[in-house]
């Protein structure tokens, strides 16, 4: 860390923190952040065209009732089940904060999402890194060690590849006193969910965001579903920080968001179809495209250039993440867009090519 002079403030916590994707002022196609091309569901807009501003007076439910209601109503549990927080990120920090409270490592996969990290360090927990194997999976049977707690996102990012349920199934079933949580931010683009394991291992605790599938990156809305005790310890957390997270607007958007199913459907559809055919075109173009279930694609870079092409692209306008590190950085994570944009980060390719 280089030298600022804050040392002289001896109580001051120092962190290393994530570092997120560039949301830059100006671009011409932004495949970085996984956002999703497409506007959220119209009752959305409608939502926040009706909002009241008298209502800002008040204080928001505490338990986002509504929305909490919603989810469950959607996912067919309880809503005793189901925890809601400003977006995932949110969801799991306090999850971190909640459930990984041992002096045993909590396990997470090498590689992997990165913010992990940064919350086992800011709340003191131990964390020790499985690798994938060669082919970038979990090899399950790697997380049969002592630890606090697992925890890995599936799709796994930045990889987009997806782990069958058995994985899911091995790992809880290794720990059954300790939470096991999958990160599901990328489960609608065309995984199997582990929500049906849930009636079978009451230690499994399922995160999900409204930030990618549904368009809603900006409201900050993302949730948990799990055991009722789980749920409850989360709700008690979360209510000795900060008892008032989604704000009302929040709740209504996100409600409206899910009435809208026939939408949902069609945009996760036009993704996938995208996505499908974006592997194709990089394959041809002589990339090696890991086997993404997500709304992106890890792709590796033949000749070792990916940092150098990242560069290119940006001074085009075209934003791609780069992840540098021994297995990510000849690779670059590229977010689904639509058709036109892919076609316009295709022809970039191209040129860099020629
Ligand atoms: C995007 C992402 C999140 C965070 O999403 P929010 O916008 O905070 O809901 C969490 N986990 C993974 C793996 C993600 O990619």
């Amino acid at each position: 860390m280089a030298d600022t002079g804050i040392e002289k403030f001896k109580y001051i916590r120092r962190v290393t923190p994530y570092v997120p994707g560039d949301q830059p002022e100006h671009f011409r196609v932004k495949l970085n952040t996984n956002e999703n091309p497409y506007p959220p569901a119209p009752g959305v807009a409608k939502v926040l065209a009706e909002s009241d501003s008298h209502r800002l007076r008040l204080y928001p439910d505490p338990l986002c009732k509504e929305l909490v209601d919603a989810i469950a109503g959607y996912h067919g549990v309880d809503p005793a089940r189901v925890f809601v927080g400003i977006g995932s990120d949110d969801v799991l920090a306090l999850s971190f904060m909640t459930f990984f409270n041992g002096e045993k490592p909590l396990l997470f996969p090498d590689i992997t999402y990165s913010f992990y990290e940064v919350w086992a360090s800011l709340f003191g927990i131990h964390a020790k890194k499985i690798p994938l194997d060669e082919q970038f999976c979990i090899r399950p049977d790697d997380y049969a060690k002592p630890c606090c707690g697992v925890i890995f996102p599936n799709p796994n990012a930045p990889t987009g590849i997806l782990s069958p349920l058995s994985t899911t199934r091995r790992i809880a079933g290794l720990h059954p006193e300790c939470v096991v949580i999958v990160d599901e931010a990328y489960i609608d683009f065309g995984g199997e969910s582990a929500l049906s394991l849930l009636p079978e291992y009451d230690n499994l605790m399922i995160v999900r965001t409204f930030s990618k599938s549904r368009s809603l990156a900006g409201l900050r809305v993302g949730y948990a579903v799990g055991d009722k005790r789980l749920i409850d310890a989360l709700w008690s957390v979360r209510s000795s920080f900060n008892s008032y997270t989604l704000t009302e607007t929040a709740v209504q958007a996100a409600v409206a968001s899910i009435r809208d199913e026939t939408y949902f459907r069609e945009r996760i559809g036009q993704i996938v179809a995208t996505r499908e055919r974006t592997k194709t075109v990089l394959a041809d173009m002589g990339y090696d495209v890991l086997p993404s279930e997500a709304n992106f694609v890890f792709a590796g870079v033949r000749d070792g250039s990916a940092k150098r092409l990242a560069g290119f692209l940006k001074e085009r306008g075209i934003f791609v993440r780069y992840f540098p590190g021994e297995r990510t950085g000849n690779r670059l994570r590229i977010t689904i867009g639509t058709e036109p944009q892919m076609d316009e980060l295709f022809a970039a390719l191209k040129e860099y090519h020629v």
